[in-house]
This record gives C-alpha cells, sequence and structure tokens, in this order.
C-alpha cells in the first residue's frame, strides 16, 4: 500500500507511471503532477479501468518550491519521483525536506541558466578544483546528506539506466565478481533508427547539453578532460553489431569513483551516428545550442528552446524507431588473486517497448528503472537514510526486479574489451 506523487509527465515519466501501473500492488495510488497539467490528464485518460493503481493528476510548477511543498501536502505521499528535468532537483528535495516525504530522480541537477553568476561563480571554482566542466555535478544535491539523514529521510538520486543501472551493475560486480575492480567501461549504444536526419531520443535540451560538452574520465584519482567528442572508438555489439562510439563525461562516473575508490579508470562512451554529429557540429557552430537568450524581432529567444520546438517531439519516436539498444559495463579486476574480466548488459528492442508502453527504448530504458527504484524504497528493501546514489544500495533485489519488469541482463565472461 503506498501513494506515489509523480512529478513529470514526458516521456521518461509516461513509461516508469505506466510501469507503476502494472504493479498496482506496491503502487496501490499515483497522482501524476507535472507543468502542464492536460498530459496528465491524458495519460491517466488511458490508464482508466488498465490498471488497479487509483490516478489523480494536479497541476505544479516545480521551480516553485512552496507549490511543490502544497501539493505534497494535500496529497500526503510515501514518495515523491522526479522526472522532471535536472532544473527541478534542488527544489523538489527542499520542498520533501520540508514535508518529510522521501525523494528519487533520474538525473543529476543543473541549472537552467548557466548565465547566473551566484551559480557561475561555485561553477568556475569547482572546474577548477575538479578538473570537469560539465554543467552537473553532484555537489548540489550531496549538500542535502546530512539534512536528509538528520530528517530521517532517504533521497535516491540517478534512478535511471545511465546513471543508475549501469551503477547497479557496479555494485554487482563489486559484490560478486570482484575483491577488487581496476577499470569500468560504461558502453551506451543506441542501434535504433528513427528515419528522421536528425532528432533526440529524450528531452533535446539536456541531451544536447550533455553530449557538446567536454569528455572527460577517471584515471588514478583524477580527471581527464578532453575536446567533445576526440576519443572514438568502434565496438560490436552484442545483438546490435558494429558502432562507432565516442568518450563522454557522464554522471556517475563521478559517485562510482567515491564509491569504489580501488578503481584505476572510469570511462563512458555513448554510440553516435556520423548525421547525428554533422547536425550537432552545425548546429552548436551556428549558436543554436546556446542557453544565453537573443533578441529576436523585439521578443527575447532562448536558441536551445527554440530549436527544441522545431524538433521532433522525443515522446514522437517511439512509432517510427526500430532496432534495439545495448547499455551495460565492462569490468576488469581480480578474484581470488587472479585478473579477470566481466560484462553485464541489458539489450532492449525499441518496437517492443513500443507495443508494451507507447515509447522508444531510450524512454523504457530509464522509466523501468525509476520504477523499480520506487519499489525498492516503498517495500523498504532498499532504507538507507540520507542522500545516496544506486551504487550505495544493494544491487540483488532491484537487479532482480529490473530481470523481472522488462530490463534483463545479460552476462559475458570474456568480453572483447576497449582499448
Ligand atoms: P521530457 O522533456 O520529455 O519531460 C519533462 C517533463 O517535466 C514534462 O512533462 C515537463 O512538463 C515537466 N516539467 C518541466 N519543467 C517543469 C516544472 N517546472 N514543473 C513541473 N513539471 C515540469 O523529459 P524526459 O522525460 O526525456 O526526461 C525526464 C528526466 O529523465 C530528465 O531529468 C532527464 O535528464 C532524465 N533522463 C535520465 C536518463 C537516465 O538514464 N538516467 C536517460 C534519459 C533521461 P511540460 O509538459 O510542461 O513541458
Amino acid at each position: 500500500m503506498s501513494r506515489v506523487l509523480v512529478i513529470g509527465c514526458g516521456g521518461v515519466a509516461s513509461v516508469a507511471i505506466r510501469k507503476c501501473c502494472q504493479v498496482s500492488e506496491v503502487f496501490t495510488e499515483l497522482c501524476i503532477a507535472s507543468r502542464t497539467k492536460e498530459k496528465c490528464d491524458e495519460l491517466a485518460a488511458k490508464l482508466e479501468g488498465k490498471t488497479e493503481t487509483k490516478i489523480t493528476t494536479a497541476q505544479v510548477d516545480a521551480d516553485d518550491v512552496q507549490q511543490v511543498i502544497n501539493l505534497i501536502n494535500s496529497y500526503k505521499p510515501d514518495l515523491v519521483m522526479n522526472i522532471a528535468l535536472p532544473y527541478q532537483d534542488l527544489t523538489i528535495m527542499d520542498a520533501c525536506l520540508a514535508c518529510g516525504v522521501n525523494y528519487m530522480d533520474t538525473a543529476n541537477y543543473e541549472p537552467e541558466d548557466t548565465d547566473d553568476p551566484q551559480w557561475r561563480e561555485i561553477y568556475n571554482k569547482r572546474c577548477e578544483e575538479k578538473g570537469f566542466s560539465a554543467y552537473f555535478d553532484y555537489s548540489w544535491q550531496w549538500a542535502y546528506r546530512e539534512k536528509f539523514e538528520k530528517a530521517g529521510l532517504t533521497a535516491l538520486l540517478g534512478c535511471g539506466f545511465d546513471p543508475g543501472v549501469t551503477q547497479a551493475y557496479c555494485a554487482y560486480a563489486k559484490k560478486h565478481e570482484f575483491d577488487t575492480i581496476d577499470t569500468i567501461d560504461i558502453l551506451d549504444c543506441n542501434g535504433g533508427d528513427h528515419g528522421y536526419p536528425f532528432a533526440t531520443n529524450f528531452n533535446p535540451e539536456v541531451n544536447l547539453r550533455e553530449v557538446s560538452a567536454p569528455g572527460s574520465y577517471w584515471e588514478d584519482g583524477h580527471w581527464v578532460e578532453i575536446p567533445a567528442m576526440s576519443i572514438k572508438r568502434e565496438y560490436d555489439f552484442d545483438c546490435v553489431g558494429e558502432k562507432d562510439m565516442y568518450l563522454l563525461h557522464h554522471e556517475e562516473i563521478e559517485s562510482l569513483a567515491l564509491n569504489i575508490p580501488e578503481v584505476k579508470r572510469i570511462r563512458f562512451f555513448m554510440t553516435f551516428g556520423q548525421s547525428y554529429l554533422t547536425h550537432m557540429n552545425c548546429l552548436e557552430n551556428v549558436g543554436m545550442l546556446s542557453t544565453t537568450p537573443v533578441n529576436f524581432e523585439g521578443q527575447e529567444i532562448v536558441p536551445i528552446k527554440f530549436l527544441k520546438a522545431l524538433l521532433p517531439d522525443p515522446a514522437s519516436l517511439g512509432p517510427r524507431t526500430h532496432g534495439k539498444t545495448n547499455i551495460g559495463c565492462i569490468f576488469t579486476g581480480k578474484k581470488d588473486g587472479r585478473e579477470k574480466t566481466y560484462y553485464i548488459y541489458n539489450v532492449c528492442d525499441h518496437q517492443e517497448c513500443y507495443r508494451e508502453v507507447e515509447s522508444q527504448a531510450i524512454s523504457y530504458t530509464t522509466g523501468v528503472p525509476a520504477m523499480c527504484g520506487a519499489m525498492m524504497l516503498l517495500t523498504g528493501k532498499w532504507n538507507t537514510k540520507g542522500v545516496h546514489t544506486v551504487e550505495e544500495f544493494d544491487p540483488d533485489p532491484f537487479l532482480e526486479a529490473l530481470d523481472k519488469y522488462g530490463l534483463p541482463r545479460k552476462e559475458n565472461h570474456a568480453p572483447v574489451l576497449v582499448d
């Protein structure tokens, strides 16, 4: 028996909500709240009569802490699932603290306005101290650790696939396969084709900011930053085939470096086709990825927001995307004094996802772990108080839930390594 408040009703949230509704014995009551209430009502109407879960909807601007507090106080949930955007992480965490409710999200905080001088000052200092320049990092949310601990509450950060499942794979490798892990390569391959010359698979603003930023990896206790897309490898992915992949900065590297301290190197690679990269470079070169407002014929326009309005809605890609994703982690390390390697990953089919939940695999591979993470918190399987990332919890019940609810793991004990 539980009451859950889901904030956001976009691509990922829609999958998470549909999956929650498949497990009504855990998710007895759901409130779907978002900036645009019509989207929540539309989804609730689609689910009517198809689930035992009792669904209500609400309007909320989650940038406004007081609005979230009012909603939490009126709905009284056991858990708030923040599946809006990373911009809302801190306001929703503040509201959860004020109301004494557990919190979870799927991506770590980044500000919407990266020109804000107050934020810039802290950001510049962090770039210098840590050595990576991504706009997002864990420091903002880790600053809430003591507050959540003292309040006896849990905040689960980044419970999608990557971040999320990739960290559970690391915790699993550490628990069952290795005494010490030497290297981790996280490989995120999307072999799907949606037929458009250019589209992003999830929120374009978040996606393009992530991909156009410098890459970085963790090596021998410090960050190594490289120009965007300057390290390329080829890999032959199970069920997908050979793909080009590029080294990116990714948020879970930061928490894994902290929580698996013996690791000598952690890298993250994502596959991109040439058409995607050519479009992205061109858009960047002409300033369309900028978050700084420009005045156009008397109106202020943020270029990347305007671009978002022009691009296909990620939610509309579902019916036209064919092919598979393959996301997982390759490890090297030692067990009982012997060197070993290990690869754990999931393969997901875009069309199968669409048939099940009317969404492509990118939203599916994020929404299912969000539901499974919520289930871990609601059933008390994960109950450590404070602010934590996925690798800090027992991976076994979570991976079992993923196996059962649509993202089964595959293993390879002699994988080809990435050079
Ligand atoms: P979408 O843009 O599809 O959806 C975002 C939703 O949040 C929309 O419903 C939007 O409402 C709502 N929203 C935005 N601002 C506010 C606000 N101020 N108040 C209330 N609601 C708001 O994004 P996605 O579903 O693609 O992504 C959701 C999250 O998942 C993001 O944080 C993303 O970074 C993360 N993600 C994580 C991955 C992982 O593997 N860990 C992978 C992919 C995504 P409206 O309809 O009005 O715009």
